[in-house]
Protein backbone atom coordinates (compact mmCIF):
# COMPACT_ATOMS: atom_id res chain seq x y z
CA UNK A 1 0.00 0.00 0.00
CA UNK A 2 1.52 3.44 -0.75
CA UNK A 3 2.05 5.63 1.96
CA UNK A 4 -0.75 8.51 2.18
CA UNK A 5 2.07 11.73 2.03
CA UNK A 6 1.13 14.21 5.44
CA UNK A 7 0.98 18.18 5.56
CA UNK A 8 0.20 20.26 7.91
CA UNK A 9 -1.75 22.19 4.76
CA UNK A 10 -3.09 21.18 1.62
CA UNK A 11 -4.22 24.13 -0.37
CA UNK A 12 -6.81 22.67 -3.48
CA UNK A 13 -6.50 24.93 -6.47
CA UNK A 14 -3.20 27.37 -7.45
CA UNK A 15 -5.06 29.82 -8.94
CA UNK A 16 -4.02 33.71 -7.15
CA UNK A 17 -5.62 32.80 -3.95
CA UNK A 18 -3.91 29.17 -3.77
CA UNK A 19 -0.91 30.45 -4.86
CA UNK A 20 -0.44 33.73 -2.10
CA UNK A 21 -1.57 31.06 0.66
CA UNK A 22 1.07 29.01 -0.53
CA UNK A 23 3.57 31.85 0.23
CA UNK A 24 2.35 32.93 3.40
CA UNK A 25 1.99 29.42 5.00
CA UNK A 26 5.34 27.72 3.72
CA UNK A 27 6.73 30.89 5.12
CA UNK A 28 5.56 30.38 8.17
CA UNK A 29 7.49 27.10 7.95
CA UNK A 30 4.52 24.66 7.49
CA UNK A 31 4.79 22.07 5.29
CA UNK A 32 2.20 22.91 1.84
CA UNK A 33 1.15 21.00 -0.99
CA UNK A 34 -1.03 23.34 -3.31
CA UNK A 35 -2.57 20.85 -5.35
CA UNK A 36 -4.54 21.64 -9.09
CA UNK A 37 -6.21 19.51 -11.94
CA UNK A 38 -4.71 21.98 -14.80
CA UNK A 39 -1.67 24.52 -14.83
CA UNK A 40 -0.78 27.08 -11.96
CA UNK A 41 -2.48 30.80 -12.48
CA UNK A 42 -6.28 29.80 -12.94
CA UNK A 43 -8.32 32.31 -14.23
CA UNK A 44 -5.66 34.63 -15.31
CA UNK A 45 -4.11 31.91 -17.83
CA UNK A 46 -7.77 33.08 -19.51
CA UNK A 47 -6.86 36.40 -18.94
CA UNK A 48 -5.37 38.89 -21.92
CA UNK A 49 -4.29 42.01 -19.71
CA UNK A 50 -4.27 42.82 -15.98
CA UNK A 51 -4.15 46.13 -15.43
CA UNK A 52 -5.79 46.85 -12.07
CA UNK A 53 -3.29 44.70 -9.92
CA UNK A 54 -0.79 46.99 -7.70
CA UNK A 55 2.67 47.26 -9.23
CA UNK A 56 1.63 46.67 -13.24
CA UNK A 57 0.70 49.24 -15.00
CA UNK A 58 -0.23 46.23 -17.45
CA UNK A 59 0.51 43.00 -17.45
CA UNK A 60 -0.65 39.39 -19.01
CA UNK A 61 -2.27 37.08 -16.80
CA UNK A 62 -0.11 34.26 -17.57
CA UNK A 63 2.69 36.74 -17.20
CA UNK A 64 1.35 37.58 -13.95
CA UNK A 65 0.81 33.48 -13.14
CA UNK A 66 4.09 32.87 -13.91
CA UNK A 67 5.76 35.28 -10.85
CA UNK A 68 3.19 34.49 -8.53
CA UNK A 69 3.96 30.41 -9.01
CA UNK A 70 7.69 31.34 -8.55
CA UNK A 71 6.92 33.60 -4.98
CA UNK A 72 4.54 30.85 -3.53
CA UNK A 73 6.89 27.55 -4.44
CA UNK A 74 10.47 29.84 -3.01
CA UNK A 75 9.81 28.50 0.87
CA UNK A 76 9.62 25.19 -0.05
CA UNK A 77 5.58 24.33 -0.98
CA UNK A 78 5.32 21.70 -2.86
CA UNK A 79 2.97 21.80 -6.23
CA UNK A 80 0.96 18.78 -7.26
CA UNK A 81 -1.32 17.61 -10.33
CA UNK A 82 -4.50 15.83 -9.54
CA UNK A 83 -8.02 16.19 -9.58
CA UNK A 84 -9.82 16.51 -5.94
CA UNK A 85 -12.62 14.86 -5.72
CA UNK A 86 -13.14 15.06 -1.85
CA UNK A 87 -12.27 15.86 1.60
CA UNK A 88 -12.88 13.44 4.22
CA UNK A 89 -13.19 14.34 8.40
CA UNK A 90 -10.45 11.94 9.98
CA UNK A 91 -10.18 11.63 14.01
CA UNK A 92 -7.77 14.23 15.75
CA UNK A 93 -8.55 17.60 13.44
CA UNK A 94 -6.74 15.46 10.45
CA UNK A 95 -8.36 15.70 6.52
CA UNK A 96 -7.82 12.80 4.14
CA UNK A 97 -7.70 15.32 0.72
CA UNK A 98 -8.94 12.27 -1.98
CA UNK A 99 -7.27 13.22 -5.37
CA UNK A 100 -7.24 11.05 -8.55
CA UNK A 101 -3.68 10.94 -8.34
CA UNK A 102 -3.62 9.14 -4.94
CA UNK A 103 -5.04 10.56 -1.43
CA UNK A 104 -3.06 13.65 0.73
CA UNK A 105 -3.18 14.07 4.51
CA UNK A 106 -3.21 17.39 6.46
CA UNK A 107 -4.35 19.51 9.76
CA UNK A 108 -5.69 22.02 7.50
CA UNK A 109 -7.15 22.59 4.15
CA UNK A 110 -7.68 25.35 2.33
CA UNK A 111 -10.15 25.69 -0.89
CA UNK A 112 -9.13 27.51 -3.64
CA UNK A 113 -11.24 26.03 -6.32
CA UNK A 114 -12.91 28.98 -8.07
CA UNK A 115 -15.01 29.09 -10.62
CA UNK A 116 -15.69 28.42 -13.99
CA UNK A 117 -17.26 29.93 -16.80
CA UNK A 118 -21.34 29.47 -16.54
CA UNK A 119 -22.56 27.80 -19.80
CA UNK A 120 -25.62 29.25 -22.15
CA UNK A 121 -27.29 26.19 -22.81
CA UNK A 122 -28.36 26.59 -25.74
CA UNK A 123 -28.39 24.29 -28.66
CA UNK A 124 -25.55 23.91 -30.56
CA UNK A 125 -23.47 24.96 -27.61
CA UNK A 126 -21.92 22.06 -26.69
CA UNK A 127 -21.40 20.91 -29.91
CA UNK A 128 -19.07 23.67 -31.43
CA UNK A 129 -17.15 24.09 -28.63
CA UNK A 130 -13.72 23.87 -29.91
CA UNK A 131 -15.66 24.54 -33.21
CA UNK A 132 -16.01 28.06 -32.84
CA UNK A 133 -17.56 28.26 -29.38
CA UNK A 134 -15.13 29.89 -26.97
CA UNK A 135 -15.29 31.01 -23.02
CA UNK A 136 -11.67 32.09 -23.46
CA UNK A 137 -10.55 34.98 -25.66
CA UNK A 138 -6.30 34.71 -25.06
CA UNK A 139 -6.86 30.68 -25.93
CA UNK A 140 -8.61 31.37 -29.16
CA UNK A 141 -8.97 34.71 -30.00
CA UNK A 142 -6.28 34.24 -33.27
CA UNK A 143 -8.20 31.66 -34.56
CA UNK A 144 -10.78 34.37 -35.89
CA UNK A 145 -8.23 37.06 -37.34
CA UNK A 146 -10.05 38.90 -39.60
CA UNK A 147 -13.46 37.04 -38.48
CA UNK A 148 -16.84 38.04 -37.37
CA UNK A 149 -17.12 37.20 -33.76
CA UNK A 150 -19.85 37.81 -31.27
CA UNK A 151 -19.29 37.93 -27.41
CA UNK A 152 -21.80 37.19 -25.26
CA UNK A 153 -22.92 39.06 -22.21
CA UNK A 154 -22.70 42.38 -20.63
CA UNK A 155 -20.42 41.95 -17.44
CA UNK A 156 -16.56 43.10 -16.97
CA UNK A 157 -15.50 39.84 -18.79
CA UNK A 158 -17.34 40.55 -21.92
CA UNK A 159 -16.47 43.50 -22.57
CA UNK A 160 -13.04 43.02 -21.58
CA UNK A 161 -12.39 40.40 -23.88
CA UNK A 162 -14.54 41.72 -26.70
CA UNK A 163 -11.91 45.13 -26.33
CA UNK A 164 -8.79 41.92 -26.75
CA UNK A 165 -10.92 40.22 -29.60
CA UNK A 166 -11.34 43.58 -31.27
CA UNK A 167 -7.54 43.78 -31.80
CA UNK A 168 -7.67 40.24 -33.91
CA UNK A 169 -11.40 40.28 -35.59
CA UNK A 170 -12.71 42.03 -38.26
CA UNK A 171 -16.06 42.80 -35.86
CA UNK A 172 -16.62 42.00 -32.45
CA UNK A 173 -20.62 42.05 -31.93
CA UNK A 174 -21.54 42.06 -28.08
CA UNK A 175 -24.90 40.99 -27.30
CA UNK A 176 -26.41 41.69 -24.27
CA UNK A 177 -30.01 40.77 -22.86
CA UNK A 178 -30.19 44.13 -21.65
CA UNK A 179 -29.94 47.58 -23.15
CA UNK A 180 -27.33 49.14 -20.73
CA UNK A 181 -23.51 47.23 -19.92
CA UNK A 182 -22.64 45.81 -16.14
CA UNK A 183 -19.41 46.36 -17.10
CA UNK A 184 -17.01 48.95 -14.71
CA UNK A 185 -17.25 52.36 -17.09
CA UNK A 186 -13.53 52.65 -18.24
CA UNK A 187 -14.49 49.50 -20.05
CA UNK A 188 -17.54 50.51 -21.37
CA UNK A 189 -16.16 53.56 -22.70
CA UNK A 190 -13.35 52.14 -24.77
CA UNK A 191 -15.68 49.22 -26.53
CA UNK A 192 -18.20 52.43 -26.91
CA UNK A 193 -15.27 54.17 -28.68
CA UNK A 194 -13.77 51.19 -30.71
CA UNK A 195 -14.85 51.37 -34.11
CA UNK A 196 -14.72 47.55 -35.07
CA UNK A 197 -17.47 46.89 -31.20
CA UNK A 198 -20.98 47.01 -32.33
CA UNK A 199 -24.01 46.40 -29.48
CA UNK A 200 -26.94 44.35 -29.90
CA UNK A 201 -29.55 45.39 -26.61
CA UNK A 202 -32.07 43.36 -25.65
CA UNK A 203 -31.22 40.29 -27.74
CA UNK A 204 -31.01 36.71 -26.30
CA UNK A 205 -29.26 33.72 -28.40
CA UNK A 206 -31.26 30.70 -29.34
CA UNK A 207 -28.95 28.74 -30.84
CA UNK A 208 -25.80 28.21 -31.97
CA UNK A 209 -25.50 26.73 -35.51
CA UNK A 210 -23.34 25.69 -38.11
CA UNK A 211 -22.00 22.94 -40.36
CA UNK A 212 -20.06 19.61 -39.44
CA UNK A 213 -17.00 21.81 -39.04
CA UNK A 214 -17.87 25.12 -37.62
CA UNK A 215 -20.06 27.55 -36.07
CA UNK A 216 -21.44 29.49 -38.90
CA UNK A 217 -25.00 31.59 -37.30
CA UNK A 218 -26.47 32.47 -34.41
CA UNK A 219 -30.06 32.30 -33.76
CA UNK A 220 -31.19 35.28 -32.15
CA UNK A 221 -34.08 36.77 -30.28
CA UNK A 222 -35.36 40.58 -29.53
CA UNK A 223 -36.69 40.26 -26.18
CA UNK A 224 -38.49 43.52 -26.58
CA UNK A 225 -40.36 42.82 -29.73
CA UNK A 226 -40.02 38.89 -29.59
CA UNK A 227 -38.15 39.57 -33.30
CA UNK A 228 -36.33 36.43 -34.28
CA UNK A 229 -32.97 36.83 -36.58
CA UNK A 230 -30.29 35.05 -37.96
CA UNK A 231 -26.55 36.61 -37.62
CA UNK A 232 -23.22 35.13 -39.78
CA UNK A 233 -20.45 34.67 -37.20
CA UNK A 234 -17.26 32.44 -37.30
CA UNK A 235 -16.61 32.62 -33.38
CA UNK A 236 -19.24 33.11 -30.26
CA UNK A 237 -17.33 34.02 -26.87
CA UNK A 238 -19.35 33.32 -23.69
CA UNK A 239 -19.21 35.48 -20.81
CA UNK A 240 -22.28 35.55 -18.91
CA UNK A 241 -20.78 35.01 -15.30
CA UNK A 242 -19.39 32.45 -13.30
CA UNK A 243 -20.42 29.22 -11.32
CA UNK A 244 -18.15 27.96 -8.17
CA UNK A 245 -16.71 24.62 -8.48
CA UNK A 246 -17.88 23.32 -5.26
CA UNK A 247 -18.97 19.94 -6.42
CA UNK A 248 -16.44 17.97 -4.50
CA UNK A 249 -17.56 19.66 -1.72
CA UNK A 250 -21.32 19.02 -1.48
CA UNK A 251 -20.76 16.02 1.39
CA UNK A 252 -19.17 18.47 3.57
CA UNK A 253 -22.35 20.60 4.11
CA UNK A 254 -20.34 24.01 3.74
CA UNK A 255 -21.88 25.81 0.58
CA UNK A 256 -24.66 28.12 0.30
CA UNK A 257 -27.96 27.77 -1.87
CA UNK A 258 -25.96 28.84 -4.84
CA UNK A 259 -23.03 27.29 -4.17
CA UNK A 260 -20.45 29.70 -2.95
CA UNK A 261 -18.94 29.12 0.16
CA UNK A 262 -19.31 31.48 3.12
CA UNK A 263 -16.11 31.95 6.04
CA UNK A 264 -15.72 34.12 9.07
CA UNK A 265 -13.16 37.02 8.57
CA UNK A 266 -10.22 34.70 9.12
CA UNK A 267 -11.64 32.83 6.01
CA UNK A 268 -12.78 29.88 8.11
CA UNK A 269 -15.32 27.74 7.01
CA UNK A 270 -18.25 26.05 9.81
CA UNK A 271 -15.76 22.67 9.67
CA UNK A 272 -12.38 23.49 12.00
CA UNK A 273 -9.60 23.50 9.88
CA UNK A 274 -10.94 23.67 6.75
CA UNK A 275 -11.30 27.36 5.16
CA UNK A 276 -12.13 28.88 1.70
CA UNK A 277 -10.82 31.76 -0.25
CA UNK A 278 -10.68 33.71 -3.71
CA UNK A 279 -13.46 32.98 -6.10
CA UNK A 280 -15.11 29.84 -4.75
CA UNK A 281 -15.61 32.48 -1.32
CA UNK A 282 -19.30 33.98 -0.90
CA UNK A 283 -18.41 37.72 -1.70
CA UNK A 284 -19.37 40.45 -4.07
CA UNK A 285 -15.69 41.42 -5.47
CA UNK A 286 -14.19 38.51 -7.00
CA UNK A 287 -10.64 39.96 -8.52
CA UNK A 288 -7.22 38.83 -8.56
CA UNK A 289 -6.54 41.57 -6.00
CA UNK A 290 -9.59 40.30 -3.43
CA UNK A 291 -8.14 36.61 -4.15
CA UNK A 292 -4.77 37.70 -3.25
CA UNK A 293 -6.00 39.38 -0.18
CA UNK A 294 -8.05 36.00 0.91
CA UNK A 295 -5.04 33.70 0.90
CA UNK A 296 -2.84 36.24 2.59
CA UNK A 297 -4.96 36.29 5.42
CA UNK A 298 -5.66 32.46 5.34
CA UNK A 299 -1.89 31.59 5.08
CA UNK A 300 -1.62 33.19 8.42
CA UNK A 301 -4.91 31.77 9.61
CA UNK A 302 -3.88 28.25 9.21
CA UNK A 303 -0.36 28.85 10.62
CA UNK A 304 -2.14 30.03 13.96
CA UNK A 305 -4.69 27.35 13.84
CA UNK A 306 -1.59 24.80 13.13
CA UNK A 307 0.26 26.16 15.96
CA UNK A 308 -2.73 25.44 18.58
CA UNK A 309 -3.17 21.96 17.69
CA UNK A 310 0.45 21.99 17.91
CA UNK A 311 1.02 23.12 21.31
P1 LIG B 1 -20.97 38.85 -14.38
O1 LIG B 1 -20.40 40.09 -13.78
O2 LIG B 1 -21.80 37.96 -13.54
O3 LIG B 1 -21.81 39.31 -15.67
C1 LIG B 1 -22.49 38.35 -16.43
C2 LIG B 1 -23.29 39.06 -17.53
O4 LIG B 1 -23.90 38.07 -18.34
C3 LIG B 1 -24.40 39.93 -16.99
O5 LIG B 1 -24.52 41.06 -17.82
C4 LIG B 1 -25.61 39.00 -17.09
O6 LIG B 1 -26.83 39.68 -17.23
C5 LIG B 1 -25.31 38.24 -18.33
N1 LIG B 1 -25.96 36.93 -18.33
C6 LIG B 1 -26.06 36.04 -17.31
N2 LIG B 1 -26.71 34.92 -17.69
C7 LIG B 1 -27.04 35.11 -18.99
C8 LIG B 1 -27.72 34.33 -19.94
N3 LIG B 1 -28.19 33.10 -19.65
N4 LIG B 1 -27.90 34.85 -21.18
C9 LIG B 1 -27.42 36.07 -21.49
N5 LIG B 1 -26.76 36.87 -20.64
C10 LIG B 1 -26.58 36.40 -19.40
O7 LIG B 1 -19.83 37.89 -14.99
P2 LIG B 1 -18.37 38.21 -15.56
O8 LIG B 1 -18.38 39.39 -16.47
O9 LIG B 1 -17.86 36.91 -16.05
O10 LIG B 1 -17.52 38.61 -14.28
C11 LIG B 1 -17.40 37.70 -13.19
C12 LIG B 1 -16.66 38.39 -12.03
O11 LIG B 1 -15.30 38.66 -12.40
C13 LIG B 1 -17.28 39.73 -11.69
O12 LIG B 1 -17.21 39.89 -10.30
C14 LIG B 1 -16.40 40.73 -12.40
O13 LIG B 1 -16.38 42.02 -11.81
C15 LIG B 1 -15.03 40.04 -12.29
N6 LIG B 1 -14.14 40.49 -13.38
C16 LIG B 1 -13.38 41.59 -13.18
C17 LIG B 1 -12.54 42.08 -14.18
C18 LIG B 1 -11.71 43.30 -13.93
O14 LIG B 1 -11.77 43.87 -12.85
N7 LIG B 1 -10.93 43.79 -14.87
C19 LIG B 1 -12.49 41.43 -15.41
C20 LIG B 1 -13.28 40.28 -15.60
C21 LIG B 1 -14.12 39.85 -14.59
P3 LIG B 1 -27.81 39.86 -15.94
O15 LIG B 1 -27.31 41.09 -15.27
O16 LIG B 1 -29.16 39.95 -16.53
O17 LIG B 1 -27.67 38.63 -15.10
Amino acid sequence: MTEIKQYDVVIIGAGPGGMTAATYASRAELSVAMIDQGIYGGQMNNTAEVENYPGFDSIMGPDLAEKMYASSTQFGAEYTFGRVTGIELLDHNRKLVRTDMGDLEAKAVIIATGSEHTHLGVPGEEAYQGKGVSYCAVCDGAFFKGEDVAVIGGGDSAVEEGLYLANLARSVTIIHRHDQLKAQPILQERAKKNDKIKFLWHTEVQAIEGDEQEVQSLSLINNQTQALSTMSFAGVFIYIGLKPNTQAFLNLDIVDQHGWIPTDEQMATKIPGIYAIGDVRQKTLRQITTAVGDGGIAGQAVYEYVSQLND
